[in-house]
């Protein structure tokens, strides 16, 4: 079963801060904890996801990892993300204190009213590339199309020489407070400034470049390098290349997300790749050395005398660089026999010749032979 997103987990966006994880974390912490939700079967399986979402995300570097590699950050074995030890057996004894844990502390103040600065929308960009430049690495120059942000106003939205000026309406508070009387009492409500829509402030002469926005699309072109060793699946992010920000707020990042073409001769598997190589009824008889195709160019394989057919060979560290500096994998070599076709007159003589000398209805593919197999098995059934 494919591993959900961390941040699908949690409900929230990509960019999320820190206390928006934790907010949304307790929130689904609550809904989904076993001792709160027995009705749902499913809860301890969700709690459990939830959890380790958290854990991932609530950690900035380990944020900072799966950002960049995804589920592929946590290891190979791709097993739980480390729960940390949660134990619902006895998870009752200690509810209390965890609970507190959790969900102790306020909630959070309300957000300010005054949109603050804003982080740039991340971009995804989808690169297709090859075995072997996924196994060695690559840098690449992709192109994008972005919100940059406006070099004519610097960002501002407003004309140059001139700069934004504080709202008349709001007076700069970003809301407008009204008092109504209703048959339940007096109410204040307070609404977002129309004028500004809560910026505070407001731009008379817009930039004409951006009409006022502060950011344009344009066209641009970045070199990404690609680790050695990824794989498909695999996103790489490099920082600050996404969307410009809104009000002098951070850019976005960009993630390149990498697909991996099927290769004509290797298949992969982990960091291990195999392929298969057809030897002639000599070789595998007599023994041989060849070369084989390999990510590097070629590499030599020694075929010991007697060789079977699907017999697979080791060629170590041949195969795939590990993405997080681990050990190299290795490539396997499985040989196939080829049985010889359209042999001339001589060469079938030769053969019955040699079917005579081995009488020829026998084989020596180790202590019992395959008819010998057969027979016993007809035997035991009759
Ligand atoms: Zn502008
Ligand atoms: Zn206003």
């Amino acid at each position: 079963m494919a591993k959900r997103d961390y941040y699908e987990v949690l409900g929230v966006d990509r960019n999320a801060s820190q206390d928006e994880i934790k907010k949304a974390f307790r929130k689904l912490a609550r809904k989904y904890h076993p001792d709160m939700n027995k009705e749902d079967p499913s809860a301890e399986e969700k709690f459990k996801e939830i959890n380790e979402a958290y854990e991932v995300l609530s950690d900035p570097e380990k944020r900072r990892r799966y950002d960049q590699f995804g589920h592929a950050a946590e290891g190979p074995a791709g097993g739980p993300g480390g729960m940390g030890g949660w134990d619902f057996g006895d998870f009752g004894t200690s509810f209390d204190s965890i609970f507190d844990m959790f969900f102790g502390g306020g909630f959070g103040g309300t957000r300010a009213a005054r949109p603050g600065p804003e982080r740039g929308a991340d971009l995804r960009y989808d690169l297709e590339i090859s075995l072997e430049e996924a196994a060695l690495g690559l840098e690449r120059e992709i192109e994008v199309v972005r919100l940059d942000t406006c070099s004519k106003c610097g960002g501002t939205g407003a004309k140059p020489g001139t700069s934004p000026v504080t709202c008349p309406v709001c007076g700069g508070r970003g809301q407008t407070t009204q008092v109504r009387t209703t048959a339940f009492g007096r109410f204040t409500s307070i609404t977002t400034c129309p004028r500004c829509g809560g910026e505070g402030r407001v731009i008379e002469s817009p930039c004409q470049t951006c009409q006022g926005r502060g950011r344009v699309r344009k066209r641009k072109k970045i070199r990404v390098r690609i680790p050695a060793g990824v794989d498909s699946g695999m996103r790489v992010r490099v920082a600050g290349e996404g969307e410009a920000g809104v009000r002098g707020g951070p850019p976005g990042d960009l993630f390149v997300f990498i697909t991996v073409r099927p290769h004509e001769v290797f298949q992969r598997e982990g960091n291990d790749i195999f392929c298969e190589i057809p030897i002639s009824i000599w070789q595998a008889a007599l023994g041989d050395d060849i070369e084989v195709p390999a990510l590097e160019g070629r590499a030599s394989l020694h075929i010991p005398e007697g060789t079977q057919t699907g017999t697979a060979f080791r060629l170590r560290g041949k195969g795939i660089p590990d993405v997080h500096g681990g050990p190299r994998g290795d490539q396997y070599v499985r040989v196939k026999v080829v049985t010889p076709t359209r042999l001339t007159d001589r060469e079938k003589e030769l053969i019955r010749e040699l079917a005579r000398l081995r009488g020829a209805h026998k084989t020596d593919d180790g202590p019992r032979s395959f008819f010998q197999k057969v027979r016993d098995a007809w035997e035991r059934h009759a």
